[in-house]
């Protein structure tokens, strides 16, 4: 099977790991399955998801992580990039994403040109009132607008914070533009996956902790999805969902796969 772990609220929080989360990541690849790390935070590149991730004690390699930030350099670098330009309302991952593919990358700090081909919007701490002015102009003037993701919020060390959605969701009103979106739950981080694994989406199974970005983001693609109520969700907010909307399953945590798919050992058991 191939399992893609959302990472905040599913293998850590901020910095603290989930209790058993890494020897549970660990053991699923023993047994034979592949893994794959999909996350909406638009504030780290894929190289330093990596480092973070071997910080917190998951092995990892790079082109098992799949980020916000990375797909959005690799969506829009589909249409060329070449002399291209982006104005970014982000912070250095997505910077640095965008500028490897090959972008022009401008931000409010610096002198802006008149017009560009992109506006991308992820989250940025120290967004401005001048970035959103100067967002407003190029897309008014044919920019093409695209988002990291829309999480209104995330989960910080004393509540909410506002996420990269609400920046978005202020340059949208000002221009009357929606933004592309890139991110979950958009199936196309999945996508790259399944295309790069060679697996097949009934083999394949989303992990996650929020409804509307990880859950959303399987169904979206048509593979199993599994909600863990080490996150953001509660549960009786994960068990709200009738129907078709319901996560095909929830469990306390990462911990539970193995026992939930009945992956054991051959020799245990
Ligand atoms: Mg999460």
């Amino acid at each position: 099977m191939f399992f893609v772990f959302d990472l905040d609220g599913v293998l850590y929080r901020e910095n603290k790991v989930i209790k058993g989360a890494p020897a549970a990541v660990c053991r699923l690849r023993e047994l034979g399955n592949k893994v794959a790390f999909a996350t909406n935070n638009a504030m780290l590149s894929r190289a330093d998801n990596l480092k973070k991730l071997n910080k917190l004690g998951f092995k990892a390699s790079l082109n098992e992580i799949m980020a916000s930030a990375y797909a959005a350099a690799l969506y829009l670098s589909g249409k060329n990039t070449k002399g291209r330009s982006v104005f970014v309302i982000g912070e250095k991952g997505l910077k640095q994403e965008l500028r490897k593919v090959g972008f022009k990358v401008f931000s409010a700090n610096g002198k802006t040109p008149k017009k560009t081909d992109y506006v991308v919007v992820g989250i940025d701490r120290k967004f401005t009132y001048k970035a959103l002015k100067i967002a407003r102009e190029l897309i008014e003037k044919g920019a093409f607008f695209a988002a990291t993701n829309k999480d209104y919020t995330y989960p910080g060390k004393d509540g909410l914070y506002p996420g990269g959605g609400s920046i978005v969701a202020a340059v949208e009103a000002a221009t009357g533009v929606k933004a592309f979106l890139i991110g979950k739950p958009r199936p196309f981080m999945l996508e790259i996956l399944l295309k790069q694994e060679m697996i097949k989406r009934k083999e394949t199974i989303v992990v996650g902790d929020r409804y509307d970005t990880d859950i959303l983001f399987g169904k979206n693609a048509k593979v199993k999805t599994v909600m863990v109520l080490t996150g953001v969700t509660s549960k009786s907010e994960a068990y709200k969902y009738k129907g078709k909307a319901k996560p095909d399953y929830i469990i306390n945590s990462v911990c539970d796969l193995g026992k939930l798919f009945k992956l054991h050992d051959r020799n245990n058991n």
